[in-house]
């Protein structure tokens, strides 16, 4: 447990109903993240939407966003966006919007490409673009990175260089699970130094149970199964001493989305399932957690893992 973990009511910048979370006992800080991109940029859908067909559809991602920051306000809490340069471009009011609210404004790339899909030469041209044009919307320097899919893995970890030369000071792209589409079970669970830089990764929240972890951060879990696990997982993290991370998008709190045509059995429940419920379950896990932003929550904490030790688990 890290002092930095701990605030009090007297925290000054803290919203009236955080505070009073951190003063009742629920006193570690989480970091409530959204991935800003419409439902269909989703990496499930790849198969059957082109991605040069994304400005022909109905864009669903200002409105959605504009309702997760009303029920963020609700309930006095402070979230980092991970916002794709591609809807940066397209909305800049929402972006504007977000920074105004008082949260981070961090970036997902510009064009929601899976790392290992791409040249080194490539990625940075997207990380870049989509940071310039943040920080110009914005108004603020973004200092986070989530890449697609949590597409950072042993193949892809020059990535860590490249975001520290442009200018990142952390990534949350990795999630330590074993899953089909990502994942990189052996990596480490909480924060730790990647690279020679001082870049930190943190990764996504997991529960050990024997010697699994299983996943803690919310997505699709969270939305398909009861509240109740993801709840009981979250109280577990928080009671070993650890803060959280949650992770949402705009999408999953509309139901009235038009259906993609052509996908997956697989992919239609995993996209669609209890969009219904999503917006009371995510009021009601504000209400239960002390929420804030990955900046806040994490950057204060010494990284627990050295460069060196990180590259015997991830060696180039
Ligand atoms: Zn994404």
């Amino acid at each position: 447990m890290n002092a930095a973990h701990l605030r009090t009511a007297g925290d000054a910048a803290r919203a009236p109903g955080v505070a009073a979370k951190l003063a009742s006992g629920k006193r570690i800080l989480n970091a409530m993240t959204v991935d800003v991109e419409d439902y269909f940029q989703v990496r499930a859908f790849a198969g059957v939407l082109d991605r040069g067909s994304w400005d022909q559809l109905p864009a669903r991602v200002e409105a959605n966003t504009n309702r997760m920051l009303e029920i963020f306000a609700q309930e006095g809490a402070k979230a980092t966006f991970f916002i794709l340069g591609w809807v940066a471009e397209r909305f800049p009011k929402v972006v504007r919007r977000i920074a105004a609210s008082g949260h981070e404004i961090a970036s997902h790339g510009y064009a929601h490409q899976n790392i290992d899909t791409q040249t080194q030469a490539e990625f940075r041209d997207d990380i870049k673009r989509a940071k310039a044009l943040l920080e110009d919307i914005g108004g603020t320097a973004v200092r986070g990175y989530r890449a697609p899919t949590f597409s950072i893995g042993p193949k892809t970890w020059w990535a860590y260089d490249i975001l520290a030369e442009e200018g990142h000071t952390y990534s949350s792209s990795i999630y330590p699970i074993a899953h089909d589409l990502y994942g990189m079970p052996n990596a480490p669970r909480t924060p730790f130094q990647p690279a020679a830089s001082a870049l930190l990764e943190i990764p996504m929240t997991t529960v050990r149970y024997g010697k699994r972890n299983f996943p803690a951060s919310g997505g699709g879990y969270f939305r398909l199964l009861p509240y109740g696990v993801s709840r009981r997982a979250f109280a577990r993290v928080n009671r070993e001493g650890s803060p959280c991370i949650f992770y949402c998008h705009p999408w999953e709190i509309d139901p009235g989305q038009p259906r993609v045509a052509g996908a997956s059995l697989k992919s239609r429940l995993r996209h669609y399932t209890n969009l219904g419920l999503m917006e009371r379950r995510i009021s009601r896990l504000l209400g239960d957690f002390a929420w804030g932003r990955m900046d806040e929550v994490f950057l204060t904490i010494p990284a627990v893992r050295t460069a060196d030790e990180s590259r015997a688990i991830c060696p180039r």
